[in-house]
């Protein structure tokens, strides 16, 4: 049967957007937003939702990811629990207007830096941590005393629904919403006006959300990805290195993180020491059958799944394959696989993998490593396993990326007095702690003075003796 006009209305289009959007600008301006008080109990209430509903998240985690009830906790439920107690426990400092210098042009004079929050916020998410970047972008613009609206992810459904209704639940629906949705949903909302966009995605619609920021002078905070890579030097302590890319690689949602190392660049005469290291840590980790793994999520989709075979698949691939490269179609799992000296101009090398393959490049000497990595775009995190403290030197001075570790991975993303963002093609802006108030708040110049001292060297006629003083 044909549908009729109004069936095939989306659920969500621009004119619902609008309408939103000028009763949370409403709320915003009544300036209830604003106060300390109002931030507190939204991020007390934000804290009660990772409290008391810990059961319900692991379980929309592994209907959407199979993801471990570990991982989930440690990496998501967790992290937002801290966040949010961070914000609370520094709120007031944070929102304390900052003391400056004034010169002596100004003499005399005081001057602050005020923070205010910006007005309304769009904060869109994505389906690998569906959870935690949700609510965690959501910390900060509360704390900065905004408005806000959260699409999470489609590709991660079941967390998407307990967003709605626990966000519902919990918070002031007169200023905090979820709008679930995909693509004409998001659509929807980018056509609004916005105080500021926050996305967390991949670049390709990271330049969509930009082009439509763009139409109203919105500023953006584009949390995307890139090929992050680990360089492996010798004379290091090759089973903790091992077992630390491991947990980064596989640990991480089985390398569906936006900081999961991509690449490993090693040297010719490292990489079969580095490749059998490998072999025995994942199978102390995840047994000889890791398709069977519970310690392992699985592939988020079907499309996801061809996307990573075919990069598996490739002729100038197939034959560099060292260990795994087993894939379970119905289940969408593909076990933990290790490329050797894969060409450089192979799909994989091209593309974040963004899943559970790990190509190992060689070169001669370790420090070219460097110069592979600044030869591509920019990655989100980059990591160094060493004992030599020149190495360390030159890597932090040369390799440009969002963040870097020294002898482990992924680690950076759980230090909230640094901040979490891309540079390049990797995003703009960052955010995590107190970076995640400034990144929703305007840092407001005030210059205060009297009406003393009031020098007529300023005012008109511009006589040369004014000039020369
Ligand atoms: P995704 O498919 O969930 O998309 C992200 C969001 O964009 C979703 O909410 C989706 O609805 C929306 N979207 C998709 N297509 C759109 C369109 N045409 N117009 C408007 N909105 C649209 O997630 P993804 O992009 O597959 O996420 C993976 C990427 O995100 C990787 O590149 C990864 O590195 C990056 N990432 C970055 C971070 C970070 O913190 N920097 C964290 C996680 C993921």
């Amino acid at each position: 049967m044909a549908s009729t006009v109004e069936e095939q209305k989306v659920h969500f289009d621009s004119k619902d957007a609008l309408t939103m959007v000028e009763e949370l600008r409403g709320s915003y301006g009544s300036g209830k937003t604003r106060s300390y008080e109002w931030r507190e109990s939204q991020l007390k209430n934000l804290l009660k939702v990772a409290e008391h509903h810990e059961q319900e998240i692991v379980d929309a985690l592994r209907s959407d990811l199979s993801k471990p009830e570990f991982e989930a906790y440690v990496q998501e439920i967790s992290m937002l629990k801290s966040s949010c107690k961070l914000a609370l426990k520094e709120l007031r400092n944070w929102m304390k207007p900052e003391k400056a210098k004034t010169s002596l042009t100004t003499f005399p004079s005081s001057a602050e830096i005020v923070s205010e929050p910006l007005g309304v916020i769009l904060i869109i998410s994505a389906w690998n941590y569906p959870f935690l970047l949700s609510l965690d972008p959501v910390v900060g613009a509360i704390a900065a005393g905004n408005a806000v609206v959260l699409k999470p992810s489609e590709l991660a459904p079941a967390t998407s629904s307990l967003l709605a209704k626990l966000v519902g639940e919990y918070m002031d629906s007169s200023s905090i919403r979820v709008v679930e949705g995909a693509v004409a949903e998001t659509s929807a909302l980018l056509d609004q006006k916005w105080d500021k966009i926050c996305y967390t995605g991949n670049g390709r619609v990271g330049r969509i959300v930009m082009a439509s920021a763009a139409k109203h002078l919105t500023p953006v905070l584009l949390e995307l990805g890139g090929k992050s890579p680990v360089v492996v030097d010798s004379g290091i302590n090759l089973q903790v290195a091992t077992r630390r890319i491991i947990v980064g690689k596989w640990g991480c949602n089985n390398g569906q993180a936006c900081i999961s190392p991509d690449y490993i660049v090693t040297t010719k005469d490292f990489a079969p020491k580095l490749v059998d290291s490998l072999k025995r840590e994942l199978e102390n980790f995840y047994g000889n059958n890791p398709l069977e793994s519970k310690d392992l999520s699985r592939i988020v989709n079907s499309n996801h799944f061809a996307r990573l075979t075919k990069l598996l698949d490739e002729d100038k691939v197939s034959g560099k394959i060292v260990l795994g490269g087993e894939r379970d179609k119905t289940n969408l799992r593909i076990a933990p696989t290790i490329l050797l000296d894969v060409s450089r101009d192979s799909l994989i090398m091209n593309e974040e993998i963004f899943g559970p393959l790990l190509p190992i490049l060689t070169v001669d000497r370790v420090e070219e490593s460097f110069d592979l990595i600044n030869s591509g775009t920019k990655p989100l995190a980059a990591y160094l396993f060493t004992n030599n403290k020149k190495l360390k030197e030159h890597f932090v001075r040369t390799v440009s990326a969002g963040g870097l570790v020294v002898n482990d991975t992924t680690i950076h993303l759980a230090v909230p007095s640094l901040p979490f963002g891309g540079v390049g093609e990797s995003g703009m802006g960052a955010y995590h702690g107190k970076f995640s108030f400034d990144a929703f708040s305007h840092k407001k110049a005030v210059v205060y003075r009297g009406f003393a001292g009031d020098a007529s060297v300023r005012y008109p006629p511009y006589t040369k003796g004014k000039l020369r003083l």
